[in-house]
């Protein structure tokens, strides 16, 4: 038992597996009270971009927070927020013309949720069948949890969440069954479908081709059913690009952004829409108003941050960063692929993964043997059962990235 109160995430406390105490971040490198320095290759959970503490975001927050720190957004609007909002315009696709600010990944898709069945309701066609993809993941939230993938994660919450028609996931060569049970799914009037583009994160890394993407919003636009794409996680240059949908040359009708949105530095969230999906909530009847909020909905110190992070992505070569990363990446993996433990090696964009010793599920006991071998060599690594992914921040080292790799080949030996 620690002395510790504090209660951690995803933490089985009852192992007693140390918690390190991180007192500094600088790029893609931690620094711990007992005077280690620790390679986040996992972005702190995907949020990280640009690195910890970077210096423009970090006088951003600071500026702001000497000016104005908090205000109510219900009927109030702030620099920052208006700054942010045109800011996303001009870099995010044209047909999402409005911005809705929220403080998690969880929150903006409990907020396209809403959005969707207010969509529905307000046009006087109620609808609330959400469709979603096996293997999803899209927060903690009970909304959130009841369009991801139900698992020994949620069991205990099942009776909360409400029901949801889940589509096989397009794995190579069984697109389209995938195709076709959306078709059907569609035909049967669905509010809409939610997927993560390209990449499913918390469900292993799970990697599909951009052209089931564009087939799985061509058939929902047939339908009129609203499509959301989930891009916590997979914008902000991970795959590749800034959104993963482009890679499909999809624009979905409503956009789930947060983790890199800020840089990683600090929790804010957006949720973008279409103007159909505003207009259906839009006139003088106070009824239809989009009836969402949380305290700090769009504090203006986490909007300075995402400013700053918006700044870094015109001023600076992050795409550049981003291919070069890619390509150092598959160096690095294809190295490693050689391993006979080694299974199912993929890559997309800046992110690698991998089975280490066969599929065996998240609560698989080699999973506290492969965390414990990588905190033992100081590399932050958080394999999801044994699929071992690595994410780093965009400016690792290659000395660093060498010493991931390395950590990886280590393990594959215990
Ligand atoms: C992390 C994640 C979320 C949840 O974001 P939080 O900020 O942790 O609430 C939602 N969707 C996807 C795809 C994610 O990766």
């Amino acid at each position: 038992m620690t002395t510790s109160p504090i209660w951690h995430p995803f933490t089985q406390h009852g192992l007693g597996e140390p918690i390190p105490l991180v007192t500094r971040g600088e790029g893609a490198a931690l620094f711990t009270a007992d005077g280690r320095r620790v390679i986040d290759a996992i972005s702190s959970w995907w949020v990280t971009t640009h690195g910890h503490a970077h210096p423009r975001i970090a006088a951003a927050i600071a500026e702001q927070a000497g000016r104005l720190d908090q205000i109510i957004f219900a009927g109030w609007t702030h620099e920052p927020a208006e700054t942010l909002a045109a800011g996303l315009r001009a870099i995010m696709p044209p047909e999402l013309t409005r911005v809705f600010f929220s403080d998690s990944g969880s929150t903006s898709v409990e907020v396209a949720l809403k959005m969707a069945l207010g969509y529905w309701l307000h046009r006087g066609e109620p609808r609330h069948r959400i469709l979603v993809l096996e293997h999803g993941y899209h927060g903690d939230t009970i909304g959130a949890m009841s369009v991801g993938a139900r698992g020994v994660f949620n069991r205990a919450y099942a009776p909360l969440l409400f029901d949801v028609e889940t589509l096989p996931f397009p794995a190579a060569g069984q697109e389209q069954a995938t195709l076709d049970a959306l078709e059907h799914a569609c035909r049967d009037g669905a509010a809409a479908l939610i997927v993560e583009p390209l990449i499913l994160g918390a469900g292993g890394m799970l990697i599909y081709s951009a052209a089931t993407l564009a087939e799985m919003r061509r058939v929902c636009a047939r339908h009129d059913v609203l499509f959301i794409a989930d891009e916590v996680m997979a914008a902000w240059g991970r795959t590749g690009t800034l959104l993963a949908c482009e890679q499909a040359g999809i624009v979905p009708d409503i956009l789930c952004l947060s983790k890199g949105l800020t840089g990683g530095a600090i929790p804010l969230a957006v949720t973008m829409a279409t103007e159909p999906v505003f207009a259906a909530h839009y006139g003088p009847d106070r009824s239809t108003m989009f009836f969402h909020s949380s305290s700090y909905t769009a504090n203006p110190i986490a909007c300075a941050a995402a400013n700053a992070n918006l700044a870094i992505w015109r001023e600076e070569p992050v795409l550049q960063r981003v291919a070069d990363l890619a390509r150092r990446q598959a160096d690095r993996l294809a190295a490693l692929a050689s391993l006979s433990s080694i299974a199912g090696a993929r890559q997309l964009g800046t992110i690698t993964a991998m089975e280490i010793g066969g599929n065996a599920g998240y609560l698989s006991d080699r999973a506290p043997r492969l965390l414990a071998c990588f905190r033992e060599r100081d590399v932050l690594l958080r394999p999801l059962g044994n699929t071992v992914y690595v994410m780093p921040p965009y400016c690792i080292t290659d000395a660093d990235l060498a010493a991931v790799y390395q950590a990886i080949a280590e393990a594959c030996a215990i």
